[in-house]
């Protein structure tokens, strides 16, 4: 039996079709499409941005959704939302992305996993498509009927957000993960001293 899921992957893939090529689908194209990019994003890295612009050769818009959006000053969270706008939005420019096709949403977490997609769409502006790598997201966003796609990994042994922190606790380079402006703003918020305060992760530090 064919995988029920590839009904939504295939329906994403038709709508970006139809938005490029609008001829072939029947000569209108008086609609616009939202791909969701969703992510703790702790911090926004190049690998990140790459992503962004790959889901903005796809689509109209992209909402980039700042998940876990109530933690902070934690050892896998240590940014606010705030902050990670902030650093979303140097990185973008950095990148080249017009930011008036932009819109980051924080989104808080919820304790129960079967309610979150409806949480998230309170938050946000509506979207068509949802990009992730995350399974769990993946899961919940096509159970509730979403059209997902795998975002494009880049050099994933590198740009890492979890590489990034490791290496500001150690105060070893990172700057070159992340883009130049998000660097002088993590420098100009000293984040360095603030992970090496937190300290490493423990077992027990866990956010859905
Ligand atoms: P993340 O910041 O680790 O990653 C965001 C996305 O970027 C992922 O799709 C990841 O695959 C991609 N990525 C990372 N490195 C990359 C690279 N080098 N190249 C290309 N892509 C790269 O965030 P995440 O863990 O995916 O975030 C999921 C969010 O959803 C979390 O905030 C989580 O708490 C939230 N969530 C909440 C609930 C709930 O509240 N019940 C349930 C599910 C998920």
């Amino acid at each position: 039996m064919r995988n029920p899921k590839e009904k939504y992957l295939k329906a994403a893939d038709y709508l970006i079709a139809a938005r490029r090529n609008p001829t072939a689908f029947g000569g209108k194209r008086n609609f616009m499409i939202r791909g969701l990019f969703l992510g703790k994003f702790q911090p926004f890295h190049i690998g990140h941005l790459e992503v962004a612009k790959v889901i903005l050769g796809e689509v109209d818009e992209i909402v980039l959704a700042i998940g876990s959006a109530q933690f902070s000053y934690t050892p896998e969270n240590p940014f606010t939302a705030g902050e990670r706008i902030e650093i979303a939005r140097r990185s973008l420019l950095d990148g080249g992305v017009d930011l008036r096709h932009c819109l980051i949403v924080p989104v808080p977490d919820v304790g129960t996993h079967s309610i979150w997609v409806s949480y998230v769409k309170t938050f946000c502006p509506k979207f068509d498509v949802v990009y992730s790598n995350n399974n769990l997201v993946r899961t919940l966003f096509i159970e509730a009927g979403y059209q997902v796609k795998p975002s494009p990994l880049f050099n994933r042994e590198k740009y890492s957000s979890a590489e990034i922190r490791r290496r500001m606790r150690e105060k070893k380079d990172w700057r070159s993960l992340v883009s130049q402006s998000a660097a002088a703003y993590l420098e100009e918020i000293d984040s360095e001293s603030r992970l090496s305060e937190i300290g490493a992760p423990t077992q027990e530090e866990h956010t859905p």
